[in-house]
């Protein structure tokens, strides 16, 4: 069975504030839509596509730079065009999931109950929340016309899951001229029966600046902080230079080692798998293999950052030390630190390298090798 997801992300979303459309301005530090596209990618969807607005390619690309770039097709002037352009540019599937960019709190949960839910026959449905406030139509001057009755009221949230056909035999006959309020409605026109799940808060759409506020402190009780350490050491051999933290450094020796021998950054991956539960670096990269041979550090260090978003987490701050009588880490510390920086996409602030000697002592002190100590802070979903 086949599951694809179409994340909506057109809007211009001038009423959330901001510089930037809502859909790309930072939850945690985070795009707003880069949580569901981490949820959707842990929750084992098959394939995403996303509809983006005309002229926020750039948005996008800056949105989703470190994990495996998902397509992007440029909706149109309606919803139904865009969804109708997304349908178009996603692959075979059984069950399609439509998901809107401003709702960041989609956890992989919600997603396998929706898909769980296709898969034993429903043709459509959304998660929803019975409302519980009173209901109460206003002249739009904030006098009482009357009352509205809110039994069997709900709020309707996204995703919304399809059987594939179903939503593509609909899409076909949607009539363009009607403003549907969503997908389910859609479907609901060719006489299909729609149905509602228990949804969550966390589900919750951003519209105005203080949804996002809120959204940060809702999902913050649900997220657990986690702290991975990572320790390498590497022996000296010949060669005129060792490569620590991404940056190449001048010395009268290389490091041996299978890979680019990068101690500094093997630590920090470590450190990252630690704070995943995943094992360490040499499960994930076999030294035996021989396509790590002479590797750059810098593909085990993606690596690391695509498991975190595929488990949700989020890279909060890490700091590095290395440990060596020389080369002076000093005059590059710096360097690295930027180089780490941008490859974890993190502002400098949170990026630390540190240096150390062992006054000599021991293995380290005889200048045989030189050794790397790392921690890394992750938040993730409980
Ligand atoms: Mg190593």
């Amino acid at each position: 069975m086949k599951v694809a997801a179409l994340i909506v992300a057109g809007g211009s979303g001038s009423r959330a504030g901001g510089e930037l459309p809502k859909q790309y301005q930072a939850l945690f530090g985070r795009p707003v839509i880069s949580w569901s596209l981490g949820a959707l990618r842990a929750a084992g969807v098959d394939e995403v596509v996303a509809v983006i607005g005309e002229g926020h390619e750039e948005f996008f690309r800056n949105a989703t730079r470190g994990g495996p770039p998902p397509r992007a097709v440029v909706g149109g002037a309606t919803r139904t065009a865009s969804v109708r352009a997304g349908l178009a540019a996603l692959g075979d599937a059984d069950v399609i999931l439509i998901h809107d960019a401003a709702r960041p709190g989609l956890t992989p949960k919600v997603v396998r109950e929706l898909v769980a839910a296709v898969q034993a026959g429903a043709p459509a449905l959304a998660p929803a929340l019975p409302v519980s406030d009173a209901l109460q139509r206003t002249n739009g001057e904030g006098c009482v016309q009357e009352e509205v009755e809110r039994a069997g009221l709900h709020r309707v949230q996204t995703p919304q899951a399809f059987d594939a056909r179903i939503l593509r035999d609909a899409y076909a006959c949607a009539d363009d001229s009607i403003a549907y309020t969503d997908d389910l409605a859609v479907v609901r026109a060719i006489g299909a029966p729609t149905k509602l799940i228990a949804g969550d808060l966390r589900l919750m759409k951003i519209t105005y600046p203080e949804d996002l506020e809120m959204l940060a402190v809702m999902l913050s009780d649900s997220r657990i902080t986690c702290v991975g350490n990572g320790i390498d050491a590497h022996r000296f051999g010949p060669g005129a230079f060792v490569t620590l933290c991404g940056v190449r450094v001048p010395h009268d020796k290389g490091l041996l080692g299978h890979s680019d021998a990068d101690a500094g950054w093997h630590a920090l991956v470590d450190a990252i798998l630690g704070a995943l539960g995943e094992g360490d670096i040499g499960a994930h990269f076999p030294p035996s293999d021989p396509q790590w041979k002479g590797a750059d550090s810098e593909r085990f260090l993606r690596h690391a950052l695509q498991l975190a978003d595929a488990a949700g987490a989020k890279i909060v701050h890490v700091d590095v030390t290395l440990v060596c009588e020389r080369p002076k880490v000093g005059p590059h510390r710096e360097a690295m630190r930027v180089r780490t920086a941008q490859v974890l996409d993190l502002p400098l602030d949170r990026v630390s390298v540190k240096a150390t000697t062992t006054e000599r002592m021991g293995f380290l002190g005889r200048e045989e090798g030189l050794a790397a100590y790392a921690t890394a802070t992750l938040t993730r979903p409980a």
